[in-house]
């Protein structure tokens, strides 16, 4: 794609799941779309792919549940569209490995059940009986059968399939602004003309140029995964187990990915030692056969944080600018909604109630 040479109903800038998913939305509702990617994996690489908002809800996240379930509710559909998404309908046993954290368990379960969540409390021996590999000292489980997960790396494939235009290995360097209107997007190679412009770069949000008063406050948030495989074969456990510092998700052919670390760390992307300690001693005390599985594949990513942990999805403060991004820890989660959502938006739908709390003008006037 040369520059100028084209224009766009909307240029998404970012090909990860957000903004695949967004193009293809809005392509499905007429628009002429492109999407501007740098090539390079995003936070979608790394992730596990849980699809969890039921074991994933804490205390006081009432809106991210709200998006969560939202989203959860959409992915069947979403998925059945797509050629192989790697989806799998298999649910997640949150397990605790001592008293103090089945005490902290059964709080968040009550919590969950008066929210109206499909939650269930199993006795170890219950819970051994479903996951024959959990340890014999395991305290307490919940069996949340609606959380699944999905292969990431599967998804933004399938994705890209239904996606029309896409400028790949094209680094998005700023935003094109003309008075109060973002009217394209600027590359090494020259600039994209839209009307509309997404903006889905995930962390890198915070890089891309623009004026400071448009910007959404995003930081990095470190995260470092082990992707395991089991030489004998899938089996050693069918659900998700989530302890209270690590998760371990089947991928259904022997793969696992076990994950994930969070550190404060910028841009800092190197998978450490302490890393690795902390994700095997932490799943090992849950499921000690995970030793004998065979290392793939050691790395980290970043989470696209905001300061209250929500997404920021819809327009922005500029004419012209829709933003989708921030999606933290459940980008994989909330891409169906996302998508559904910037859809509408683009289309001049405004974002209905129960998506407030991610409208993007909660940041006006805060700078990155
Ligand atoms: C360790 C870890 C585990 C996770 N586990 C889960 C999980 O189990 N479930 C879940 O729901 N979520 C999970 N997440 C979160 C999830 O990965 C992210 O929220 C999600 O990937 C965000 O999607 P995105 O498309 O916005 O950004 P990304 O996935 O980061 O993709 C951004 C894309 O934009 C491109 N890009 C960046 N800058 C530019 C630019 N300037 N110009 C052009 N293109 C650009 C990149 O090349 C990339 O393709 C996890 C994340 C991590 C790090």
């Amino acid at each position: 794609m040369s520059s100028q040479s084209e224009s766009f109903d909307v240029a998404v800038v970012g090909g990860g799941p957000i903004g695949l998913a967004c193009a293809w939305k809005a392509e499905e509702r007429g628009a002429r779309v492109v999407v501007i990617d740098a090539g390079e994996p995003g936070a979608w690489h790394v992730a596990a792919g849980m699809l969890a908002p039921t074991s994933e809800v804490d205390f006081g996240e009432h809106a991210q549940l709200q998006l969560g379930l939202e989203s959860a509710r959409r992915y069947e559909a979403f998925c059945d569209a797509l050629e192989e998404p790697g989806y799998r309908r298999v649910g997640t046993l949150c397990v605790a490995r001592d008293r103090d954290e089945a005490e902290a368990l059964d709080r968040l379960a009550e919590f969950r059940r008066g929210l109206g969540l499909p939650v269930e409390r199993l006795r170890p021996s219950q819970a051994r009986r479903l996951e024959p590999a959990l340890a014999p000292t395991v305290r307490l489980a919940l069996d949340i059968a609606s959380d699944h997960s999905v292969d990431p790396r599967m998804l933004v494939a399938a994705l890209r399939r239904k996606v029309t235009h896409i400028w790949d290995a094209a680094r998005a360097t700023a935003l094109k602004v003309e008075g109060d209107r973002v009217t394209g997007v600027i590359t090494p190679e020259g600039t994209v003309l839209a009307d509309q412009v997404v903006v889905a770069t995930g962390v890198d949000s915070a890089r891309l140029g623009m004026p400071d008063a448009a910007r959404v406050p995003v930081r990095p948030v470190k995260g470092q995964v082990l992707r395991l495989r089991d030489p004998a074969g899938p089996g050693l456990v069918e659900r998700t187990i989530r302890g209270a510092d690590a998760y371990f998700v089947p991928r259904g052919d022997g793969r696992y990915v076990l994950g994930a670390t969070m550190e404060e760390r910028g841009w800092d992307v190197q998978p450490t030692a302490g890393g690795v300690y902390e994700l095997l001693r932490d799943l090992s005390e849950l499921v000690p056969g995970i030793f004998e599985l065979e290392i793939e594949e050691l790395i980290a990513g970043l989470r696209p944080a905001t300061p209250d942990n929500l997404p920021a999805i819809g327009p922005g403060t500029l004419d012209g600018l829709v933003w989708a991004t921030g999606h933290f820890r459940n980008g994989i989660l909330l891409t169906p909604v996302t998508a559904d959502l910037v859809a509408g938006v683009l289309a001049g739908e405004s974002l209905p109630d129960w998506a407030q709390p991610a409208n993007p003008q909660r940041f006006a006037g805060v700078t990155a």
